[in-house]
């Protein structure tokens, strides 16, 4: 007998959408499974066990992929959208973050996330040796590989005409080649002469000033700063691996740190960074991981996390008044010979540099609008892969004022290209221009910002971050977000305000 009683719609679209919820965090959990042997990977891997770990991720990726492109969930999306106007706002949202996942599952052929697997790991281990051997020419077809790889996907998402901007969009969602030119050909109008007349200032911080930190002290000390700018330590951790990095999530954070007797800031500067990509991790809502209401909102506002806590705050004069003495009491000897101004002034110092990951925090975003014209001109075809170390050196003189005396320390320096990683460089500098926007609007909410810092008490700038840019999630992308936020569109005129008034007071006077 066939049933005579309709179906309610809405419990129709509340049941579809419940078992979305569901199919998502399983995603999820098996995301973050794949995620905590990465980790692993690079903090406690036996070097002999790394065949057996390479079978692990792959049985894990299988798993992964088969949930994420589940015909069932393409049902569900439909029957979602279908009866979208049933929907809230954030579920809108969850079911459009869905949708973009699923078609990123299901539109890339099998064999083509094989292929692009298999040749990021080969070129990995082809940058690697070119860069030790300075080869450029033995890494030029890996280039050319990778770039064929990035088209093609982007034909299959169906971005066949702007390549670029899918690449972006993977990392970015929402964000443009274009919008991105607009801001980079701005900031580098004031940026290219500031950092000229910086490098030009005769005040230099004393090299080498810092010696001999005993690994023990520099722990406790970092796990003391960390602490007290929020990070929960009952919700994550901190290890230590040949490069920093943070993973996990909701209520297991893993950051990594490495330490060097002789940089002591290195570390530290270098934890607290990662720091602020764990604070972001731990403040977004958990009940929500996996869909869009518990996901980040794309690499440029995490960055923009790490960079607020590890160069607004913790290169501030509020944030050394209140470590200062700590730092000296546990390193006495250490410090005896270093004046607070001296001090102050190594923590800010500046360097002219051909390696990015070496820069200062004025010529960073240079190195950043480097690799993005590059990026353009390569995805535009103005720009052929054997031009590249030339375009390169022309480019770095044009911005950086320099020229890297090889290919090791120009266009073979990063790892990036090698996995196919095109459009990520971007959020970097743009991580940098947020940072300030939100900076300055903290400052207009809470002028006496800085003097919480030199109590020692973070807990109001946290609140805020919670508030306004952790619990927001995924709801909105990066230049919705800022808009909501600051009340203006994202632009660089903050950042220079910024880096103008730190390091143009202490270099420029
Ligand atoms: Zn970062």
């Amino acid at each position: 007998m066939t049933s005579s009683i309709s179906v309610d719609p809405s419990a129709q679209i509340d049941a579809a959408y419940a078992e979305l919820i569901a199919h998502l965090k399983r995603s999820y959990t098996l995301d973050s499974v794949a995620g905590l042997l990465g980790w692993d990977e690079q903090v406690n891997l036996p070097p002999g066990a790394a065949g057996q770990r390479a079978e692990q991720h792959s049985v894990l990726a299988d798993l992964a992929h088969a949930q994420a492109s589940a015909p069932r969930l393409g049902e569900l999306l439909a029957a979602l959208e279908a009866g979208s106007g049933r929907l809230s706002p954030d579920q809108g949202a969850v079911v459009r973050q869905a949708r973009r996942d699923y078609d990123r599952a299901t539109k890339l052929p099998a064999d083509f996330v094989r292929e692009k697997a298999v040749q990021g790991s080969r070129g990995y281990h082809a940058w690697a040796k070119a860069r030790a051997e300075n080869d450029f020419a033995g890494y030029a077809p890996v280039l050319q590989k990778n770039l064929e790889l990035a088209r093609r996907e982007a034909a299959y998402l169906g971005s066949g005409d702007a390549p670029y901007d899918a690449m972006i969009d993977n990392h970015d969602p929402g964000l443009t080649a274009a919008a991105i030119e607009r801001l980079f050909t701005e900031l580098k109008k004031e940026l290219v002469p500031f950092a000229r007349a910086i490098a030009a200032s005769p005040v230099r911080a004393k090299a080498d000033a810092l010696r001999g930190f005993p690994l023990a002290e520099q722990r406790s000390f970092l796990r003391e700063v960390t602490e007290r700018l929020g990070f929960d330590y009952r919700r994550g951790r901190i290890d230590v691996s040949l490069h920093p990095f943070c993973s996990g999530g909701g209520d297991d954070v893993r950051m990594t740190t490495r330490f060097n007797v002789d940089e002591p800031l290195d570390s530290l500067f270098g934890s607290i960074h990662e720091t602020g990509h764990g604070l972001y991790e731990q403040g977004l809502p958990s009940a929500h991981l996996g869909t869009a209401l518990g996901t980040h909102a794309g690499m440029a506002v995490h960055e923009s996390q790490s960079r607020l806590w590890e160069n607004q705050v913790a290169r501030s004069r509020g944030f050394w008044k209140f470590f200062e003495p700590r730092f000296r009491t546990l390193f006495p000897a250490q410090t005896a010979a270093v004046t607070s101004e001296e001090l102050y002034l190594t923590v800010n110092s500046v360097a002219p540099t051909p390696i990015r990951v070496e820069a200062d925090e004025i010529t960073y975003n240079l190195h950043v609008i480097l690799r993005f014209e590059i990026e353009r001109r390569l995805f535009a075809g103005t720009l052929a892969v054997e031009d590249l170390p030339a375009a390169w050196n022309e480019l770095s003189q044009e911005l950086l004022n320099l020229s890297p005396a090889s290919d090791r320390e120009g266009v073979l320096q990063d790892v990036h290209w090698s996995g196919g990683a095109f459009g990520y460089f971007p959020s970097y500098a743009l991580g940098n221009m947020i940072a300030a926007q939100l900076w300055y609007r903290v400052l207009s909410l809470r002028p006496g910002i800085e003097e919480d810092c030199a109590r020692g008490d973070f807990t109001w700038l946290l609140g805020w971050l919670r508030e306004n840019i952790h619990a927001q999630g995924r709801r909105l992308d990066a230049l919705s977000l800022v808009r909501q936020v600051t009340g203006e569109e994202l632009s660089p005129a903050p950042l220079m305000r910024y880096l103008r008034e730190r390091y143009g007071k202490l270099y420029l006077k």
